[in-house]
């Protein structure tokens, strides 16, 4: 077997492992840094960020305000110190992606252009057009390929963190051209392999965002923090999913219901359609229920209504939303309602770090979608991703590099040895099952149960169902057969190895969810409707046994903003 050797090893190559690998490279030249990436860079899923990216970059802006609609939109559980650490540095970085070459769009004085967002009181983000997540992950991109100690594992699968006595020594990785697993030895290694997604049905991620480094660290041994919180967005296209960005109410966009009305002055008056993601979602099932949704091939829907902002304005604020309601959903939003309903679409929780990206476990790092270093708390922001995506993905480098530059030689220690065993329990384990169930048939019912069971409203009898579905579902897995054998891009290996870190995943949320018995940001209890800060003011630490997670509690950090009603 092939042995690989580097300093720091960043798993992901989006948004916060391109920012990562350049803040490590730059910490000092003389570190070899590896981005490992089962894609190519530039398909990672930030490519497919539309709406901007959220900093404090005017007058009338303050750190205060950017900090406190993000602990308010957090439904009061973000840690606040690294709330306040996070909008600091937030615009020292969209500067520097300007330096960098990234083409945000321009106010007529040529200052980068802001524009409103759901839950910001003010405009603040950042944006180039509607391919805001294109034209930065290009920058950082072509900016980490000037860096000579930078090198690429692209459409390699990192199967296993490899470590010994608690301590991270490298990772096991499937190059899926050839189809063999290589070790790769570290003394660092940064999981920033974005979110999870595809455990449910209905979502606007990727089919490659199954979660894997959230698996990886569990099963590694490190914590998952608030797994329970997930974000639903309020406009995705019907039997798609895709999304419509919340760019296109920022613009002025409105929401109505089959009667034309504007729904949401009963639910948020005060915001209407720039009011949070959870809010928004919760108050368009709850018209939907009560008839006024329009009815639809792919189900029920309401209206986004853009033609009062006229074609011009579309074409040059919003052209991928005008492109992708054409190619899509057939309509053209010049002139007719794009019909829209929530989905799936950001985990806030992930695996648990502190706010230099450590996860505690000793050369274990992990920063953005895939980490929860929590500024999100129970409810994400629109535009705050990727700009957390910059600041811990640089926190996380240049921590992951200051903690290599103490370690020894990487020579003497054991990733071999460890990465034969992982190659046993793939090649001889999972590619030879003959078992005779269906891939596609476990994956569709796990994400049908999260779906249904686990969705916008939860119950303990619902959620109760969702897990004894998933243990008979795990059971399944077992007797998944790979008919496919095979060695050469086996993607019918790697969606088995991806289902695998989904299960687990399910299991977690699932059960996170039941444990936590108020309704706090996007995790709604029709059983405990109310917030109940007396009991439930912690995160939820989840770590893997033999028996399934076992979970603790870690008090929140207030700073300056005591928890108080979150009315809009
Ligand atoms: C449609 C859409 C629009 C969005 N719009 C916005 C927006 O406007 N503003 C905003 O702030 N946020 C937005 N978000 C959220 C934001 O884009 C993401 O949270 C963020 O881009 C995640 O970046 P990341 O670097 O953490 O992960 P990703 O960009 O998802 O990258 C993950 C990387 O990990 C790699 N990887 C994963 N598993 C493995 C493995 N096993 N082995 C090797 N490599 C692996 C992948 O190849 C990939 O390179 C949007 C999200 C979506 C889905």
């Amino acid at each position: 077997m092939e042995r690989l050797a580097y300093d720091i090893v960043i798993v992901g190559g989006g948004a916060a492992g391109l920012r990562g690998a350049i803040a490590a490279a730059e910490t000092s030249r003389a570190l070899r840094i590896a981005i490992v990436s089962k894609v190519y860079p530039m398909r990672s899923h930030t490519v497919s960020a539309e709406g901007g990216t959220a900093a404090v970059l005017r007058d009338y802006d303050s750190f205060d305000s950017h900090g406190f609609d993000t602990v308010k939109g957090s439904d009061f559980l973000a840690d606040q110190d690294v709330v306040e650490f996070f909008v600091r540095r937030a615009p020292g970085e969209v500067i520097q992606m300007e330096h960098w070459g990234c083409p945000w769009s321009r106010e007529p004085d040529g200052r980068v252009a802001v524009r409103a967002f759901g839950g910001m009181s003010v405009k603040r983000t950042a944006f180039a057009a509607d391919k805001v997540g294109f034209h930065m992950l290009h920058t950082l991109f072509q900016t980490s390929l000037k860096y000579e100690n930078i090198e690429r594992f692209d459409e390699w699968f990192v199967t296993q963190i490899l470590a010994e006595g608690g301590k991270v020594a490298g990772v096991a990785a499937l190059e899926l051209r050839s189809g063999t697993i290589h070790a790769i030895a570290a003394k660092a290694v940064i999981l920033s392999t974005g979110g999870a997604g595809r455990v449910y049905e209905f979502t606007t991620n990727g089919a490659i965002k199954t979660g894997d480094g959230m698996a990886l660290a569990y099963r590694a041994g490190a914590p998952l923090k608030d797994m329970e919180f997930l974000q639903f967005h309020p406009t995705c296209l019907p039997g798609t999913g895709i999304l419509i960005t919340e760019a296109a109410r920022g613009e002025g966009g409105y929401l109505v219901n089959n009667k034309g009305e504007r729904f949401l002055k009963k639910y948020v008056p005060e915001k209407m359609e720039l009011g949070p993601r959870d809010i928004l979602s919760r108050s368009i099932i709850q018209e939907i229920r009560e008839g006024r949704g329009f009815d639809g091939p792919y189900g029920h829907y309401v209206g986004l209504d853009l033609r009062h902002l006229g074609e011009e304005v579309i074409d040059r604020k919003l052209p991928m939303v005008r492109e992708l309601s054409e190619e899509y959903a057939g309509i053209d939003p010049v002139h007719e309602l794009i019909p829209v309903r929530p989905g799936q679409h950001y985990i806030m929780g992930g695996v648990h770090t502190d706010i230099t990206g450590s996860t505690g476990m000793a050369g274990l790092y992990a920063a953005g979608e895939a980490a929860c270093v929590s500024i999100n708390g129970a409810n994400r922001l629109g535009s705050n991703s990727l700009s957390e995506c910059l600041v811990f993905g640089a926190e996380a480098g240049r921590s992951a590099a200051a903690y290599a530059l103490t370690q020894g030689p990487v020579g003497s220690n054991p990733v071999t040895a460890l990465a034969k065993a992982e190659e046993t329990r793939i090649f001889d384990g999972l590619l030879k099952r003959e078992g005779g169930e269906s891939l596609a048939d476990v994956r569709r019912e796990m994400q049908r149960a999260m779906e249904e069971h686990v969705g916008i409203y939860r119950s303990a009898e619902a959620l109760e169902k969702a897990l004894s579905l998933l243990r008979e579902l795990r059971k399944r897995f077992d007797r998944v057969g790979v008919r496919d054998k095979d060695p050469f891009f086996n993607t019918e290996l790697t969606a088995t190895l991806e289902l695998d870190f989904m299960l687990d995943l399910a299991e977690v949320i699932a059960n996170a969810a039941l444990l936590r018995k108020e309704s706090r940001g996007a995790h709604s209890r029709t059983d405990y409707p109310k917030r109940d800060d007396a009991n439930f003011l912690a995160h939820s630490m989840a770590f893997r046994t033999a028996t399934g997670p076992r979970y603790e509690t870690k008090p929140v950090t207030i700073t300056k903003w005591p928890p108080a009603a979150r009315v809009y």
